[in-house]
């Protein structure tokens, strides 16, 4: 990345930070991923019971194979052998610990957007885990919440579609439909989280490189 563009994302995180204080949430800075792994990890208590939604961001920082290092006790959704599991350990989630995720986007203000298909990471980002730590690349910043969901279903979605064979029209074309098809629609439900009422809840660690969708 120019080093111009990564000076600007810098001032974009740096605002972005500030606004998370005002809505109740905590914001750091990283400049790498591997910095953000450091810091995701420096605030995961030892022995804690760790889970996370499904999320590339949480992939490309690396730390799963690092959970060890703090002796966390996994809880891992996308490890279920069959549909039963996974509504098991997805409930389990919700009570772990720490709950690791990305943001499908960010804006300006520090309001985080999503989307979900089931709604497991959307309800552990409202309630359910003590600690939510959010991963976020310099990509997933929207200038407020109507750019948001314009990334989020010209960007994130198509290629999550793809990546998860969802039988979608943005997975088949690259352009939402505004399906609504059982067991493959991944924008079941939205939720923008504009404050946090439990102090020291939720933890969004900036990262000036791209990551995830
Ligand atoms: S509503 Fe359907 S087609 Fe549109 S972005 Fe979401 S999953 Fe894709």
């Amino acid at each position: 990345m120019a080093d111009a563009v990564k000076k600007a994302n810098r001032l974009k995180c740096e605002e972005i930070i500030k606004n998370l204080q005002k809505r109740g949430m905590n914001g750091y800075y990283c400049e790498s991923s591997r910095e953000a792994c450091e810091k995701a990890l420096s605030m995961i208590p030892n022995g804690a019971r760790v889970s996370w939604g499904g999320s590339v961001t949480i992939e490309d920082i690396d730390i799963k194979d690092r959970l060890e290092l703090v002796n966390a006790e996994i809880i891992d959704p996308m490890a279920a052998k069959d549909p039963e599991e996974a509504y098991g350990t997805r409930v389990m989630a919700l009570m772990s610990d720490v709950f690791l995720t990305g943001t499908n986007a960010i804006t300006l203000d520090g309001k985080l957007v999503n989307i979900d298909g089931r709604g497991n990471r959307t309800a552990a980002l409202c309630f359910g885990p003590k600690k939510v730590i959010v991963i976020a690349g310099t990509n997933k910043i929207a200038k407020d919440e109507e750019a948001a969901m314009a990334r989020i279903k010209t960007e994130a979605c198509p290629a999550n579609c793809i990546r998860l064979k969802k039988e979608t029209p943005c997975g088949k074309t690259g352009i939402c439909g505004n399906c609504l098809i059982s067991g493959q629609t991944i924008c079941s439900m939205t939720l923008v989280t504009r404050f946090c009422n439990s102090p020291d809840r939720i933890h969004v660690i900036m990262v000036n490189e791209d990551l995830g969708y």
